[in-house]
């Protein structure tokens, strides 16, 4: 009987998983173009038909399409389907074991957070953006985490460590070679992260996003030949790193000193 409850339980989060993760790929599409997210309903972009209900159902609908548009023929990425199965499995790694209140309200900030997260890593890469209403979202949601589970202290010099000391640096970088090297997404990005990771683990998330974007970043340029004065997204790298230090935080704790 346990064991038929929890099956149901895990295929109901994996399906509100992937339900989240179709309405995450009209925010990838939406956000950077400056549409509004609700209204009107979608459309393909090419020949402008409207998606029918039965054509939208998340995964199942792609393949029944053969991943084409049934006005047009027009291929449909395969982004589609993939961040729909991603945001599903992501639902159902983080399914609470127990139903409680207190079990759920933890589910539904991770989860909220690790859509935050894939929503930002594809729409930097695509358009080199952190949307603005993305960071707001995850800036109340950290705030009012540290509020409830932090000293202010701890939350407040995070924010502040998070979001001036890179901006330091950007700026002293502008004075010396006049180039933008960090965008203002970015650093609204840190100023968030420091919320939750406190003053400590931001510096820490600096330091490793900066070294892991020199290295990613130096390979790129050189696997791709691309001018070295095209800017590469920088989000990814954050998110990454942040990634690790909000789901793996045992890890951080035993291998990097000082980290609580
Ligand atoms: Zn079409």
């Amino acid at each position: 009987m346990i064991d038929q409850i929890s099956i149901i339980l895990k295929i109901f989060f994996f399906t509100f998983g992937v339900l989240i993760g179709s309405f995450l790929n009209v925010l990838i599409y939406r956000l950077p173009r400056d549409l509004n997210i609700v209204l009107p309903r979608s459309s393909c972009p090419n020949c402008n038909k409207m998606i029918r209900w039965y054509e939208n159902i998340p995964i199942i609908s792609f393949i029944k399409l053969g991943g084409r548009c049934s006005g047009c023929g027009e291929s449909i990425s395969y982004l589609y389907p993939i961040v729909e199965l991603l945001t599903g499995c992501i639902s159902l790694w983080l399914a609470p074991e127990y139903l409680s209140y207190e079990h759920l309200l933890n589910y539904l900030f991770l989860f909220t957070i690790m859509c935050i997260f894939l929503v930002h890593f594809i729409v930097d890469l695509k358009h080199k953006i952190l949307p603005d209403s993305l960071n707001l979202l995850l800036f109340l949601l950290m705030l009012s985490h540290g509020w409830l589970f932090y000293k202010w202290t701890f939350w407040l010099s995070g924010l502040l460590v998070g979001f001036f000391v890179p901006f330091s640096v950007t700026w002293l970088f502008y004075l010396i070679t006049k180039k933008i090297g960090m965008g203002g997404g970015d650093l609204k990005l840190y100023g968030c992260l420091g919320l939750y990771l406190g003053p400590i683990g931001i510096i820490y998330n600096i330091s490793l996003s900066c070294m892991l974007g020199a290295v990613v970043g130096g390979l790129w340029l050189l696997v791709a030949k691309k001018n070295k004065n095209e800017p590469i997204p920088f989000g990814p790298f954050i998110i990454v790193v942040s990634f690790f230090q909000i789901y793996y935080f045992d890890f951080f704790c035993r291998y990097f000193p000082c980290y609580r």
